[in-house]
């Protein structure tokens, strides 16, 4: 193989529950994926079929680690979200198979740039720089499914300086774990490292530096920053 010219990229990883890593390919996200933020948003929940938008997989961060309050934004916002791991690949999966690919779940924070993001939607351009930012992505331990089982219902929640901002419920999820491996795997193909974020309930708001963010959904695991 010829050399690198520049110093490769490191594979990101993010720490497996009972050991191990896994390692990152790519990082998507589902739009309005609950009811109740979709219309906090302004959207209509019954009319939009799934749609996706992805994150560098190098903006993710560490559970316990720092995340940086970004450049370019007076409306950081937090958006706690069920994370999948993909294990197994494939395209068009049946929703019957979805569950058979995936490796885990963790928990995520979708953390966005608003007021750019706001300006993107009324200008008709696309969102990756108010989502796909350095550090806008901070994810917990994954937990493997062989453990843990596969969520379909549960409380999911972020508590923002000890005081509950978020709190809703998997099974309000517009678009259940299944349908979202099935829909994203007609769009592209999958594979193992992928992370799929599964959209977030309602009560997003904003962040300043140093606050304190705790999320979790209940039997999975929790996800842990600062905003510096
Ligand atoms: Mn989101």
């Amino acid at each position: 193989m010829d050399a690198y010219v520049v110093a490769p990229p490191p594979q990101i990883t993010v720490p497996v529950e009972g050991g191990g890593v896994f390692p990152v390919r790519r990082v998507y996200c589902v739009g309005r994926n609950y009811a109740a933020h979709a219309r906090e948003m302004g959207g209509d929940p019954n009319r939009e079929p799934p749609f996706f938008f992805s994150k560098p997989a190098d903006a993710l961060v560490t559970s316990g680690a720092d995340t940086p309050f970004p450049p370019a934004t007076e409306s950081l916002h937090h958006e706690i979200e069920l994370v999948l791991a993909i294990g197994q690949g494939g395209a068009d999966i049946a929703p019957e198979q979805a569950l058979a690919h995936i490796f885990g779940y963790g928990v995520g924070l979708d953390l966005t740039r608003r007021d750019m993001q706001e300006r993107a939607k009324a200008a008709r351009q696309p969102w990756d720089m108010s989502k796909g930012f350095d550090g806008s992505g901070p994810v917990g331990t994954i937990s493997p499914a062989a453990v843990v089982g596969h969520p379909s219902a549960g409380r999911i929640s972020l508590e923002v300086n000890g005081q509950v901002c978020q709190a809703g419920e998997l099974s309000d999820m517009i678009w259940q774990v299944p349908e979202i491996v099935a829909a994203l795997s007609r769009l592209v193909r999958l594979a193992p490292g992928d992370l799929i974020f599964t959209g977030t309930p309602d009560g997003v708001g904003p962040l300043t530096r140093g606050d304190v963010l705790r999320g979790e959904v209940e039997g999975i695991g929790m996800v842990e920053t600062r905003i510096v």
